[in-house]
């Protein structure tokens, strides 16, 4: 713990201005009176913001009048989680460029322990290269064929991706359209009124390793921040609307591959969440008998 007590407002303690430099650092402008030493309004408010990214503070609550030793922590393991995970991907954040409609009203944020699966999906469209033709999309991470990885919101903040396994997960969407079984054309879903139906895309391998990236910077994340990443799941395990949803080709070659390389678990050949279908054993051949 970096401080033992709480320190009020007006408090000139050594720590405040750590706790300012480091409310700083997380992107959290203090632009009045800066790192000046002085726990006043400004440093409070943001002190107060930070700890509602974290899950740990209602966003409707009251600005804080102190800062207490659990929140000093919290800021403490946030700084050092950034400069760990920061590295090992190369990802275009776009969170600060849209409004996060996306996010859940009533839960917007969880604590980083509640965070423990991937979910993976396809976007069934075309939503492109340019960053800025993702920010309607309400999901963490978009994947574009070309091997961009994009974030849109906070691992913290809870979006509407994935129905019931919202609140445990971070989205993945990889875009394009994919069959449901490779290799079967009509398991492709369609949009109504097209004039020539579509045939499923393949997976470029530039798009595949940064989804695996885009993973593997997560359960980083996810660690860095004093939580663990323990199952990915495709999202046809929570809605039978989704039965091709990634589709067995990213299933297989990312999916698997998360579970083989970094000990993810998809929970089982009977796992499925509100009205999800179970893994087919056209996607994965352990689960005989699972019908698409
Ligand atoms: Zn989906």
């Amino acid at each position: 713990m970096p401080i033992q007590n709480s320190l009020q407002k007006g408090s000139q303690d050594p720590y405040v201005s750590i706790a300012q430099s480091q409310l700083i650092s997380l992107g959290y402008s203090l632009p009045r009176f800066g790192a000046d030493g002085v726990l006043g309004d400004e440093t409070l408010y943001a002190y107060g913001n930070f700890l509602v990214s974290q899950g740990l503070r209602a966003p409707a609550d009251e600005r804080p009048r102190s800062i207490t030793p659990t929140g000093a922590a919290a800021l403490e393991m946030a700084v050092q989680a950034a400069g760990q995970a920061g590295a090992t991907a190369n990802i275009i954040d776009e969170r600060a460029k849209h409004p996060h409609s996306g996010r859940s009203v009533s839960t917007p944020y969880r604590t980083w322990p509640k965070i423990t699966a991937v979910v993976l999906h396809q976007t069934a469209s075309k939503i492109g290269e340019k960053p800025a033709s993702w920010h309607g999309v309400p999901i963490h991470f978009g994947i574009t064929r070309a091997g961009k990885i994009i974030q849109l919101y906070d691992l913290t903040e809870v979006c509407n991706h994935a129905n019931g396994l919202n609140g445990r997960s971070v989205g993945i969407e990889i875009d394009g359209w994919y069959a449901g079984i490779e290799g079967r054309p009509e398991t492709l879903w369609q949009p109504k009124n097209l004039p020539t139906p579509r045939q499923p895309m393949n997976l470029p391998t530039a798009q595949a390793d940064a989804a695996k990236a885009a993973v593997q910077w997560i359960v980083n994340a996810v660690a860095a921040n004093g939580g663990r990443m323990t199952h990915i799941h495709p999202h046809r395990q929570s809605s039978k609307d989704r039965q091709s949803d990634p589709g067995s080709l990213i299933w297989q070659t990312v999916g698997l591959w998360a579970q083989n390389t970094l000990g993810l678990s998809d929970a089982g050949a009977a796992f499925t969440v509100g009205d999800g279908r179970a893994i087919p054993e056209a996607w994965d051949a352990r689960y005989t008998g699972n019908r698409y």
